[in-house]
């Protein structure tokens, strides 16, 4: 016969979880707050009017093992575009000795037997401290694992070295051509008037087997409720019965990275590049889009606490512009069209991603996702290996639609 189901967040994750629901022939309707679908998943051209600019001012790369996310673009017809230039090999910049990308790859190959001994608990700081043989190559592994989980590398596990995201291999990257919001828009038009923007949820009242979903002036009922929000919102929002303090300590040993995006227009197509400034932890590239030639436009991403305040993007673009210009003298940027994109200061984020960090558990991932009663809960947090990405957002609406299914009596 079907439940309802409310899903909060038009996110890919809460997209992908109203859009298998539909399938599986439950009635959904689906509420986010902002003016938009996508989330943390925002495309635009920089340039209005140019096809050329468009950019990516949350998720930009689509990596390894994105299953999900290229058969979504298959349905949807959307191509994957390449890159180009690869996302896991960055030329380091700023260290002393200099050293290459290749010297970086050779020295975590050689570090990864021992990074895989390591105790748990042991943190990314305190192993590279301990191995102080390459001090040069250690720095540009701390900064790329900081910069890419968004967080300082003592919060982080020695492990990462082994992770996919903190790879310094040269793995293929790609972007959905005409931007990545493209899944977004493509899901919600399946979903026609099932999906309701501007609609911010203000608790959710959990009984037996149904649930109150208070709104801005009203209060929806239904059988079975999916809370896709980001972490930090969904620790705050006033869910009764509230989350049981075991779940709520696993929440809070996933670390909470923080980044921001800079993406400036150029006056010449360059070639594909990838460099890092290592000290003032950021990158930048250029990169091809659909069109196969590369973009003038030059994207910046930096990740940390400490690196955000180091580029002082809190007061706007400026100070980044000025190491950017220094990095790369060989660009030419056209400052008038700059754009700064930040997410600590977004209502509806709050920060950037998840990850599993040094204080994490190997019961964390089941834990976090658990559903309280009719209560179920999605989003990139709760996925895993593939946590703060936009293939675990996607999977975990997958994985959250076929667990509601599932509690069908
Ligand atoms: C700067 C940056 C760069 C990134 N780069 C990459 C990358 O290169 N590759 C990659 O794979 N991933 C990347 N990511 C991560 C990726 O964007 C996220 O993992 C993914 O988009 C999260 O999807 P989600 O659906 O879980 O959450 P979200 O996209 O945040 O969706 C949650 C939705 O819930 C809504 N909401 C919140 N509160 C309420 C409420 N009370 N009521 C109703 N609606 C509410 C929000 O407005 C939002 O639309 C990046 C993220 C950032 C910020």
């Amino acid at each position: 016969m079907g439940l309802r189901v409310i899903v909060v967040g038009a996110g890919f994750a809460g997209l992908a979880a109203a859009d298998r629901l539909v399938q599986l022939g439950h009635d959904v309707t689906v509420l986010e707050s902002r003016d938009r679908v996508g989330g943390r998943v925002w495309s635009q051209q920089l340039v209005p009017g140019r096809a050329d600019t468009v950019i990516e001012r949350g998720a930009e790369f689509v990596l390894e093992g994105y299953e999900v996310m290229q058969g979504m673009a298959r349905r949807f017809d959307l191509a994957v575009a390449p890159s180009t230039m690869s996302y896991y090999v960055r030329d380091p910049r700023g260290t002393q000795p200099p050293v290459t990308a290749e010297d970086v790859a050779t020295y975590a190959q050689a570090l990864s037997p021992a990074a895989q001994a390591t105790a748990r608990g042991t943190s990314l700081r305190a192993f590279l401290d301990a191995h102080p043989q390459l001090p040069a190559e250690s720095e540009v592994l701390a900064a790329r694992a900081a910069i890419s989980c968004a967080v300082s590398e003592d919060l982080l596990s020695a492990q990462v070295l082994l992770d996919s995201t903190a790879s310094v291999q040269p793995l293929p990257t790609a972007r959905i051509a005409g931007g990545n919001q493209g899944i977004a828009l493509a899901l919600a038009a399946a979903l026609g008037d099932r999906v309701r923007v501007q609609a911010p949820v203000v608790s959710v009242r959990a009984r037996d087997d149904a649930v109150e979903v208070v709104i801005d002036g009203g209060v929806m009922h239904a059988d079975r409720v999916v809370l896709a929000v980001p972490l930090p919102l969904l620790e705050a929002l006033d869910v009764q019965p509230g989350l049981p303090a075991r779940q709520r300590a696993s929440m809070a040993r996933l670390t909470r990275g923080h980044a921001a995006k800079l993406h400036v227009p150029l006056a010449q197509r360059p070639a594909a590049s990838a460099v890092m400034d290592v000290p003032k932890r950021f990158w930048c590239w250029t990169a091809t889009d659909g069109s196969g030639q590369v973009q003038p436009v030059v994207h910046c991403f930096s990740g940390s606490p400490g690196a955000l305040s180091g580029l002082r993007v809190t007061d706007g673009p400026q100070v980044w512009l000025g190491a950017l210009r220094a990095l790369r003298s060989d660009l030419d940027l056209i400052d008038e069209h700059a754009l700064l994109s930040t997410w600590d200061d977004d209502p509806w984020a709050t920060f950037a991603y998840s990850g599993s960090g040094v204080a994490s558990e190997p019961c964390d991932e089941e834990l976090i996702r658990a559903p309280i009663g009719p209560v179920h809960i999605a989003g990139e947090h709760t996925a895993g290996d593939f946590a703060g990405l936009m293939e675990g957002a996607l999977r975990s609406g997958v994985r959250v639609a076929e667990e509601v299914h599932a509690s069908e009596a």
